[in-house]
This record gives C-alpha cells, sequence and structure tokens, in this order.
C-alpha cells in the first residue's frame, strides 16, 4: 500500500539535534601510546610472499598482482597482532576485498553481523564498518572491548535522526509502535520497540501485529516495505546517501545494452529503481541469490565493494556496477586497521543507561529471527 506519511525534522516546531554524519577522531593518548605494541616490520619479503600465498589466492581475481606487495605485510601483520590481542574482526559486506577475504574472520550484512557479535568468544572487537555497527556490537557485548579504526566512519541514515526525534514521532502518533532499521545510532534504538535491517523489515514491521507502524528513517526503504504488507506506515525522511543516487534511467541503459542482463537492487534505492530491477534484497539475500542462481551476467545495485567481494568469490560470473563508493565505508583501511590493533583504538562507549535500553530493540529483532 502506499506510505501513509513522511516526516522530518523541519515537521517538529521543536527541532531535536542532529547528530554529525561522523564523529571526532579519537587521538592515541599518552597511556594508549605507553601501552602499544610494537609496530612490525611492514616489508614485501619472500616471507611474507609465502605467508599470505593462500590469501593472495581469495582476492586474485579483483586486485592486481602489482598491488598485493603494498597490501600483504600490512595484512600478515594485522593477523599476527590479533592472534596475540585476542581480537575478532568483523567485516561488513561493503569493506573491501583486501579487508573482507583477507583480514576479517566473520564477514556479512548487518544482521549476520548482529548475530555473530553475540558468538564471538574474544576479547577484542575490531569492527570494521561504520560507526553504528560498532555501537550495536558494543550494545550486545557491553563486557568486551569493541574497536572501530576510524571513528569518522558515519552514516547518512544514522545522522538524519536523533533520539528527541523519535520522541517527536511518539507525541504525535501516540500508541504506534516504532520500528528502527539498525542503521541508527544508540540513542535512537533506545527510544524504539525493535530494531530491523534490509533481510528481515516486513517480517519485523508485522510481528508488531499493528495497524499502522512507524518506520525510520529510511524513506525508501520504508516504501519497499509498504509496498510488501497491509500495515500502514509512518516514514523519516532519511535516506542512504549511496543508494538514493541510482536512478532507473541507469537500469534501463543496462538492460537496453543487453536484454538478458539480471539486475539485482537493494531496498534502500528509490522506487524507480527497484521497479526496473529483477531481485530487490538486502546484501545478504543479493549475494545468495547470485550464488544459488549464477547467472552469466548480472548487473548489482548497491555499494562497488559488495560486488568485487563477490566477484572475487564467483569468478566466472560477469558482475557490473556502477561504481557508487560508501565514503564512511571507505574510511576502514587496512593501515587503520592495524593502528587499531596497537594503540587498542578507536573504543566505543556508550551510556550504560541507553545501551540497556538499546539492547532490548536489538535483542527483540534477533529473537524473532531465531
Ligand atoms: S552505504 Fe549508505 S547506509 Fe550504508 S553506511 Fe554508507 S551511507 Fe550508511
Amino acid at each position: 500500500m502506499p506510505i501513509a506519511g513522511i516526516y522530518g525534522p523541519d515537521d517538529f516546531r521543536k527541532s531535536a539535534q542532529r547528530r554529525p554524519n561522523a564523529q571526532a577522531r579519537t587521538p592515541v593518548s599518552p597511556a594508549g601510546r605507553a601501552a602499544a605494541w610494537p609496530m612490525p616490520q611492514l616489508e614485501w619479503t619472500p616471507e611474507v610472499e609465502r605467508a599470505t600465498a593462500h590469501l593472495y589466492e581469495r582476492v586474485k581475481s579483483v586486485i592486481p598482482p602489482v598491488e598485493w606487495p603494498l597490501m600483504a605485510p600490512t595484512i600478515k601483520a594485522i593477523n599476527e597482532l590479533k592472534q596475540e590481542r585476542n581480537a575478532v574482526i568483523l567485516a561488513h559486506n561493503y569493506q573491501t576485498p583486501e579487508i573482507f577475504h583477507c583480514v576479517a574472520d566473520i564477514g556479512g550484512d548487518s544482521l549476520q553481523l548482529a548475530i555473530e557479535a553475540t558468538k564471538v568468544k574474544s576479547d577484542i572487537i575490531v569492527q570494521c564498518g561504520v560507526h553504528f555497527m560498532a555501537e550495536t556490537s558494543k550494545i550486545l557485548n557491553p563486557q568486551k572491548t569493541v574497536l572501530i579504526p576510524d571513528s569518522r566512519a558515519g552514516c547518512s541514515l544514522a545522522s538524519s535522526i536523533a533520539g528527541a526525534d523519535v520522541r517527536l514521532l511518539r507525541e504525535r502518533f501516540p500508541g504506534v509502535p516504532v520500528v528502527a532499521y539498525v542503521n541508527t545510532s544508540a540513542d535512537v534504538k533506545a527510544e524504539v520497540d525493535i530494531c530491523c535491517t534490509s533481510s528481515n523489515a516486513v517480517q519485523v514491521v508485522e510481528s508488531l501485529h499493528a495497524p499502522t507502524v512507524i518506520f525510520l528513517p529510511d524513506q525508501y526503504l520504508a516504501k519497499y516495505v509498504a509496498s510488501q504488507t497491509d500495515v500502514k506506515i509512518i516514514a523519516w525522511k532519511g535516506a542512504c546517501e549511496v543508494h538514493e543516487r541510482f536512478t532507473g534511467e541507469e537500469l534501463r541503459a543496462y538492460r537496453e545494452a543487453d536484454p538478458s542482463v539480471q539486475i539485482i537492487a537493494h531496498p534502500e534505492c528509490p522506487p524507480d529503481v527497484l521497479a526496473e530491477a529483477d531481485f530487490t534484497g538486502s546484501t545478504a539475500h543479493m549475494i545468495n541469490w547470485v550464488r544459488n542462481k549464477h547467472p552469466k551476467r548480472v548487473v548489482m545495485i548497491t555499494e562497488c565493494s559488495m560486488a568485487d567481494n563477490v566477484m572475487a568469490e564467483l569468478p566466472d560470473v560477469e558482475i557490473m556496477r556502477p561504481c557508487n563508493l560508501c565514503p564512511h565505508m571507505k574510511r576502514i583501511t587496512l593501515a587503520k586497521i592495524l593502528d587499531s590493533l596497537i594503540y587498542m583504538r578507536e573504543e566505543v562507549t556508550i551510556d550504560p543507561a541507553i545501551a540497556e535500553k538499546a539492547r532490548r530493540s536489538v535483542e527483540r529483532m534477533i529473537n524473532l529471527k531465531n
């Protein structure tokens, strides 16, 4: 059904304080510098070549041989240091292949990472993704040290709404339950009834058994959910700055060039894009779709590092992608991951009272899944 209403900060007289798109990067404190582990040697040697040969096999279809000697010494150092620190590296599907395939212990979409974060045995979690993902890991693992290699890795969706906005929405629509996409800060998660990801958004909305639901902050995901359910959806005016740039016209041009091509798109894209796609799904659903259907040629309408990661896994599938990169995801680099493990920075902290309330919303979603 069409969306019932769409609200934003301008619709409230008392507008809430917006979060900045990114946090300030925490400098290394004198104590952190004193406790730092020694900087490893980062030279390309025959030993490094031998030790990383099996990793290069995983990415050789997407990383040219000339670039590997520049990455391999840091990859080897990260893998050794994470053992010594008893750390685990979680990486989102939008991380570059040398991170996703060569240093990450667990890779996946927000839902997979949130679930895996609850099973982690290590003392330290290094989150290769954006800040709200690291917060989610901390929410679910309050006793563990959660590090993000660059806390400036924000998200246009997470910065579009604050906890105070949710309170204003509740005043405007008393009694209407609120679902928040996981792409929100901890203070927003603390104010809502349940979280969702793009993998389970429709299931979460319907699980509330309410005639109307407030769904925030992604207006396009909200429209997609509204098209899949009879529940009336009230949305927020947020958008992903990567997915909103795609256009239906762009997809039609791909199809005109090759009518047999398959097009798959993420539900954060605008409706005219989804109308042109053969399949719409979360990053995890898109990856499974390619694994199962094994098409000859496919256009992936999402952040372009994910296409690289799938190409590394399935080199015989020709994957085309308009290269829209997420500038926030790309703040995470091998050098910063190593820096994170050496100096134990940047540590993610959340007010315990907010974390406790946010945990209820995230766990309610995870328990629904299970
Ligand atoms: S791709 Fe979009 S939703 Fe994902 S982190 Fe970047 S801005 Fe946020």
